[in-house]
């Protein structure tokens, strides 16, 4: 509670700049104020009312009267001007020492305040520096002028807003259906995949005014200020009607609260708990929607994500090669540019997020620019691919290396694989090897139909399909290549087998009982037979596995081939395999 506090400083250097101001102003006014001619200081002259004159090299001139007036005149720059005056007896000083002396003391203010400000800014370490409290009279509203066409690749995030554009441009519509839309939409996904761009293209096509502010904004200042800012946002946007309000780092106010005794969670309690009330308080008729962007889901506060709160998810990924193709073609399309062979450079760019991808190209600009270039050519990409790949820590993704995508790639055909041998009608729509903020690759499963029973046959497959990355890797590359990308499928494939075993009845040696509903005495003494059972059951589905990736492995290998080439395969590739 430190920052009430350091509040307190801002006073005292806002009454130096105004006391500052104020000096300057009436400085000026003392010595610019008074100017006559040339010709009435000859007058003074003649008349002996001068007693000193500042020559300096300037324009003007300084001139003190005898009666203690002073004004300024032209500087005639006559050399013989000096010799007239001390003729008559004035007192010639050169230079200026009254504008001398105020510059002097203007230094010492400004060092002052100087000082000052360095003290302050050191009291805030931690924080991106003083942000006014008022700072919010600033984020005025914006006419978003982007519309999803500026938006490349992510399909199907464009797709999963297409209602909320309809709804913001006509929620009278949707009012007289008695449809309840979402209040609060939650964009996760990599930075730089374009979650902000989104939200600015749902503003655009729909042609409501955009407000953005950023999570960290709430946070880094003084407690309840977020809270009220939170308010006076929610006022301005509701005062327009219409308005998409967007709040980027969403997390910096909405992480799920740990017990860790971190400084400022009051602060962020008393701001989430604003932003909830909020939006609890306007209708969700009304046509005003809070989109927020988010690196990771799964570290927000569960009380965010209720429903008639950001009840939506839609997940921004990071643009698989052909989506690359179109940010690129996108961003050179108003830039002259020649021959550039741009789908080599969406093969050369995987794990580049549209930010790179668009900083990629700046950068290209920017060379050719320098070079006196007519045209943005392959040359420029080149040295700007340097650059830009130099500017990111190493750490980044975009080292992942060739070997570590061919695990990928083999890891999740194998999923797909077993999958679509086993379970054809559960459909594999989407293979990829694009990392999501879930972990590396994935494999969409779009399942026909609910059915209200599962059988014993279908929740083995289901297992087996789970172990088919496992298998796949250790049928390539050996059991002693095996690698730790497997953690998730086991975590699963274990504990479905051990419902199966203990909840299902579905198990050999345990038969009907179920082990939950034995008092404790009795199932402890169990579970080494349960593990047992469990264990079994995983291996000889895991053996099973293997021996279908083994007669399908000619598929495995030309499937994960064209997954390595294109990143990104759809359910027809696989059929194509598979035929
Ligand atoms: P995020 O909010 O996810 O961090 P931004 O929306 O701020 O990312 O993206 C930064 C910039 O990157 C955008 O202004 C745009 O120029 C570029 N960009 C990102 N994704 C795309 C995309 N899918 N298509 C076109 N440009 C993109
Ligand atoms: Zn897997």
């Amino acid at each position: 509670m430190k920052r009430p506090f350091k509040n307190i400083l801002i006073i005292p250097v806002i009454t130096a700049v105004v006391s500052v101001g104020l000096l300057m102003v009436t400085e000026m006014n003392l010595t610019t104020k008074n100017t006559k001619l040339y010709s009435e200081f000859n007058e003074d002259l003649k008349n002996k009312n001068i007693s000193e004159v500042h020559l300096t090299k300037s324009d003007t001139i300084s001139v003190t009267l005898k009666d203690g007036t002073t004004y300024k005149t032209d500087n005639p720059e006559s050399p013989s001007l000096k010799a007239d005056l001390l003729k008559e007896g004035v007192t010639v000083s050169p230079g200026n020492s009254t504008s001398l002396g105020v510059i002097g003391r203007y230094m010492f203010f400004f060092s002052l305040l100087a000082i000052g400000g360095i003290l302050i800014k050191r009291s805030y370490t931690g924080t991106k520096g003083i942000i006014s409290v008022d700072s919010l009279e600033n984020s005025s509203a914006e006419n978003s002028h982007l519309t999803l066409n500026d938006i490349a690749g992510n399909e199907e995030a464009k797709e999963s807003v297409m209602d909320i554009i309809d709804f913001l441009k006509n929620p009278q519509k949707y009012r007289e259906y008695g449809a309840r839309m979402p209040k609060g939409i939650i964009l996760y996904g990599d930075p730089g995949t374009g979650k902000t761009l989104l939200a600015k293209a749902v503003a655009g096509e729909a042609g409501v005014p955009f407000y953005a502010m950023s999570g960290s904004d709430f946070i880094q200042v003084y407690v309840g200020v977020g809270a009220s800012r939170i308010r006076q946002l929610f006022k301005k946007a509701r005062s327009h009607g219409k308005a998409v309000i967007f709040i980027d780092e969403i997390d910096a106010i909405g992480k799920a609260r740990s017990n860790s005794a971190s400084g400022g969670s009051d602060e962020r309690d008393q701001t989430l708990n604003a932003l909830l009330t909020e939006m609890s308080g306007f209708n969700e008729t009304e046509g005003i929607i809070v989109m927020a962007a988010t690196n990771r889901l799964d570290i927000l506060d569960s009380a965010l994500l209720r429903p008639g709160r950001f009840d939506r998810h839609i997940e921004i990924t990071l643009p698989d090669i052909s989506a690359r193709e179109k940010i690129l073609n996108l961003h050179l399309q108003n830039k002259p540019h020649e021959n550039i062979k741009i789908k080599e450079w969406s093969q050369k760019t995987s794990y580049f997020s549209g930010a790179k991808l668009e900083h990629l190209v700046n950068e290209a600009a920017i060379l050719a620019c320098k070079d006196n270039s007519k045209d943005i050519l392959d040359i420029h990409m080149d040295k700007a691919y340097s650059i830009v790949l130099a500017g990111y820590d190493k750490m980044n993704r975009d080292y992942i290396k060739d070997s570590e995508k061919r695990i990928t790639g083999f890891h999740e055909i194998g999923h797909a694989l077993v999958s679509h041998l086993l379970l054809p009608m559960d459909k594999v729509s989407k293979v990829t090897i694009i990392p999501t903020t879930k972990g590396a690759g994935g494999y969409t499963l779009s399942i026909p139909e609910d059915s209200m029973y599962q059988n014993k046959d279908y929740l083995k497959k289901r297992i087996m399909v789970m172990l088919g990355g496992r298998a796949a890797e250790e049928i390539i590359f050996g059991p002693e290549k095996i690698t730790t990308g497997a953690l998730n499928d086991l975590k699963e494939s274990t504990s479905l087998s051990l419902r199966m075993v203990s909840q299902f009845g579905m198990g050999d040696s345990l038969g009907l009982l179920s082990i939950e509903s034995l008092p404790d005495k009795f199932s402890s003494s169990m579970s080494t037979e349960v593990i047992k059972e469990c264990k079994s059951l995983i291996e000889s589905l895991y053996e099973d596995t293997k021996k279908i990736l083994i007669d399908n492995i000619e598929i495995l290998n030309s499937l994960t081939e064209e997954l390595l080439e294109k990143e990104t395969l759809y359910y027809e590739d696989l059929l194509k395999h598979c035929s």
